[in-house]
């Protein structure tokens, strides 16, 4: 089963992700995880990407298409999931291009919907349990709002990434996804028509429920 999913940060894009691999023993094959296994690697395609990267330029598509499609036949070959990968429009039609042309088929495309003000807040109000980082904590979703300042399952001090706290990284990172003309919302789309064709199957989930619920209308609609 190959399948391509798509959500913004802070949709719990990888908790499914991870859970989806697990039932169906795909390969979670990450955008960030190809471009370190080829450039890392020292594959062709990631000495040039390489040169790309250190001059701080984007990478081409003419050099991540490949680099994509090489990682999903070495490590894919039971089935994949691919995770961040189209980012835009035109990635997602030679993506599109490039899995015919090898005779890959793309069985299901799932998109995760999250209003974008929520998925700001759910990376926000993220917060992490110092004794143990398997606390899930979050000020914005009420299955796991801490205790007070405390942590929710064992009381806790609580904490907050940097990252998670920087307002103007997160919106611009939700510029490029929830962007409907040329975007990774129009990469999905693109998807959506083609299934609208019989080309590939759609599946789209309501972001907003719990982790468990989300899982399994997922695992429903996959099987
Ligand atoms: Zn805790």
């Amino acid at each position: 089963m190959n399948i391509l999913i798509f959500g913004p940060n802070g949709s719990g894009k990888g908790t499914q992700g991870n859970l989806i691999k697990q039932k169906y023993n795909l390969a979670h094959i990450e955008s960030g995880a190809i471009f370190r296994e080829h450039i890392g690697g020292g594959t062709e395609l990631g000495k040039k990407a390489k040169a790309y990267i250190d001059r701080g330029d984007l990478v081409p598509d003419e050099i991540t298409i490949p680099m994509v499609l090489e990682t999903l036949k070495s490590k894919g070959k039971n089935g994949w999931l691919l995770d961040g990968f189209p980012r835009n429009m035109v990635q997602a039609e030679k993506l599109w291009e490039a899995l015919q042309k090898e005779g890959l088929t793309l069985d299901y495309v799932v998109e995760i919907l999250l209003p974008r003000e929520t998925a700001k807040n759910r990376i926000m109000g993220r917060r992490l349990c110092k004794e143990n980082n398997n606390h899930p904590n979050n000020i914005f979703i009420d299955a796991i709002k801490p205790d007070g300042d405390k942590c929710r399952v064992c009381g806790g001090e609580l904490s907050s990434r940097s990252d998670d706290q920087d307002e103007a990284a997160i919106n611009k990172r939700h510029d490029i996804y929830y962007n409907t003309q040329d975007g990774t919302l129009a990469a999905a789309y693109f998807f959506k028509k083609l299934a609208g064709e019989g080309k590939t199957k759609y599946i789209e989930l309501n972001g907003e429920g719990s982790i468990d619920s989300i899982k399994e209308t997922l695992l429903s609609k996959l099987a």
